[in-house]
């Protein structure tokens, strides 16, 4: 078990833009052993997501696991661990939901963010095989929460409405009883 520094707000490396992963580097056994240290980094900060470029490697993975016995979400997909090789998202239902967000990157805070309520995700999974899921409410955030870090962007970069922007005593004191609470 490996649990990885997670960077933080102001690292550059959270700002730039992640390269795609050749085939070679898919099949990889660096590339398994790199997943399953951002998976024990994950677990160890209690997050839902984590994106590479969290743990400073600029490449465009990500990976995501909800805990479908956490009824604060009202989501529906898969609910598993979820490795997200090279994704791609396409918007499906551009009509807006507003989630609460927190990320690992930017800890101490909780921001309210309106995505789209509906995406597409194409990529390739753990056994490099090509997939493709839909998702909608809470997990539809999360995918694009992780993908923006991606392109280098963060949650806070999203807000509408800076008065959205809490920090997580004073979320948890004003704000909690309508709105979950995830880091990712
Ligand atoms: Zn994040």
């Amino acid at each position: 078990m490996a649990v990885l520094d997670v960077l933080r707000m102001g690292h550059p490396l959270l700002r730039q833009p992640a390269r795609e992963l050749t085939p070679q580097e898919i099949e990889s056994q660096e590339l398994k052993q790199l997943i399953q240290d951002m998976v024990d980094t994950m677990h160890a900060h209690d997050g839902v997501g984590l994106a590479a470029p969290q743990i400073g490697q600029p490449i465009r993975l990500a990976i995501i696991e909800l805990d479908p016995q956490n009824d604060r979400y009202d989501f529906n997909g898969d609910t598993a661990l979820g490795v997200y090789i090279n994704p791609k998202i396409t918007v499906l239902d551009p009509e807006t939901q507003t989630f609460w967000e927190g990320c690992l990157s930017v800890p101490g805070l909780r921001g309210a963010v309106a995505r789209p309520r509906k995406v597409k995700v194409e990529y390739i999974n753990l056994d490099g095989k090509s997939c493709v899921i839909e998702a909608d409410d809470f997990l539809a955030t999360v995918f694009q929460h992780e993908f923006d870090h991606l392109d280098g962007v963060l949650y806070i970069d999203r807000l509408a409405d800076t008065r959205n922007l809490a920090y997580i005593e004073e979320f948890h004191q004003f704000w909690m009883d309508e709105a979950g609470d995830v880091e990712v």
